[in-house]
């Protein structure tokens, strides 16, 4: 055990289990599992943590991870031992506490075009180790199949175009740029050609970059020649995958539990853990789409465990209007926040609910990080120093906006909106 944690105040850190976060709330410590998977004893042991030296409060991330809140810095020490006693700590080191995120239905999806599992892991031994990236990098994983990966912001984003064809994606603020293909069993090397010489640039000082789409282009054509890839080609895009409800994957289904937000408390993680040992494997996995998936349910037992989540406060319906509002913890949990950004999103959920409902997103963040969500949003709300929004419709938190306003102005413009052009529409001083 580290005798004397890293406690991170700076912005674009990322925080870990030993690299714990000071928030609003006390510190912050996220977890981050391979392939998001834990099982029913390591998530009653994190609700054990949370509760004995956190405050109770946890959340599952944008790319589903899982953070404990409120931790003491004296208590701390005990909370880490803790974790590494259940396996739950990353290695050692200042780069990204894990490289790869994939779906939660990782091999268990039979339309996955790659075994995506052994792929992840062979990435992570090829490149995890690697010196200089930054904390917050990050690689998908995206074997093709029913969730794609593709809004996630990743700095390498990988999609299996078939069997033994993976395509090589760079973000960037209109959906991933394609910067080449590989082989299956080239792609480890070749992710690792790409991720070294990123770091080398940054060591050399060549580049600044902070993320992979920061380059500028001829580096990234350099960055793909040396990782020898073949010339990009543009995959058919795919619609967004569920965010909650039942799958049906392969001989069993799966249900997919949303949060509202990703926040939970202990109560709802033991009780998802007694779940998946009663009705599903024993595993339950963190989703990006701020909830979690128990795999394996016979199909005689779906609609007892639906019930029994809808009693718990999960979202079961893939038609609840909450599911498409993003919001961080803002104020006063993070210490960045300068809204309480999830009263004031439920706050219009209760009067857009129908255009949320027809597909309509909605982002409302507490400062201009956007940790809630990466991507686009049909309207994103940006906290502002003065406590009003900048208003950005059809973008992210990245772009700028010279409307701004106040949370009861915006709330009057949503009153009358009946559909996503209209609530585009209702700021007609928007240049988009
Ligand atoms: S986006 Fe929200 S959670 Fe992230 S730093 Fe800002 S206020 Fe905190």
């Amino acid at each position: 055990m580290s005798a004397q944690a890293d406690i991170l105040r700076r912005r674009g850190w990322c925080p870990g289990v030993r690299r714990p976060m000071m928030t609003g709330d006390g510190l912050l410590v996220r977890l981050h599992p391979f392939a998001g998977r834990v099982s029913a004893d390591q998530a009653r042991l994190i609700a054990q943590a949370a509760r004995d030296y956190g405050n109770g409060h946890l959340d599952i991330t944008a790319r589903g991870n899982l953070q404990i809140r409120g931790v003491r810095e004296d208590t701390y020490p005990a909370l880490l031992a803790l974790l590494e006693r259940g396996g739950l700590a990353e290695p050692e080191g200042n780069g990204p506490n894990r490289l790869t995120v994939l779906s939660p239905a990782a091999g268990l999806d039979p339309l996955e075009r790659c075994d995506v599992l052994a792929l992840a892991q062979a990435i992570e031994n090829a490149a995890g180790a690697i010196q200089d990236l930054p904390a917050k990098f990050f690689v998908t994983i995206d074997g093709g199949a029913a969730m794609p990966l593709d809004t996630l912001g990743a700095d390498l984003h990988l999609l299996a175009m078939g069997e033994d064809t993976i395509a090589f994606a760079i973000s960037s603020s209109n959906g991933p740029r394609w910067i080449g293909t590989s082989t299956l069993c080239r792609t480890p090397e070749a992710v690792h050609t790409v991720l070294s010489g990123f770091a080398e640039l940054r060591r050399r000082s060549v580049a600044e970059a902070r993320r992979l789409r920061d380059l500028e282009p001829d580096l990234v054509r350099e960055l793909a020649a040396r990782a020898a890839l073949s010339t990009a080609v543009e995959p058919t895009l795919r619609s967004a995958g569920p965010r909650a409800g039942v799958l049906s994957l392969d001989k069993k289904s799966a249900l997919l539990l949303a949060l509202p937000f990703g926040r939970c408390n202990t109560e709802q993680l033991i009780q998802v853990a007694a779940w998946s040992e009663r009705f599903s494997s024993g595993e339950l996995r963190l989703s990006f789409t701020l909830g979690l998936l128990l795999p394996k349910i016979a199909d005689e037992h779906v609609r007892a465990l639906i019930d029994e989540a809808g009693r718990a406060g999960f979202i079961t319906d893939p038609a609840d209007p909450r599911l498409s509002l993003f919001a961080c913890p803002g104020q006063p949990d993070c210490g960045n926040g300068l809204t309480a950004a999830p009263a004031d999103a439920l706050r219009i959920a209760e009067s857009c609910g129908t255009v949320l409902r027809d597909g309509a997103t909605l982002h409302v963040s507490g400062c201009p990080k956007g940790c809630a969500h990466p991507g686009k949003a049909d309207l994103t709300l940006v906290a502002r120093g003065d406590g009003r929004y900048d208003v950005v419709p059809d973008g992210s938190t990245r772009d700028a906006s010279s409307i701004h306003h106040s949370i009861d102005e915006i709330m009057l413009r949503l009153s009358t909106v009946t559909s996503t052009d209209s609530l585009r529409r209702a700021f007609p001083e928007s240049p988009r």
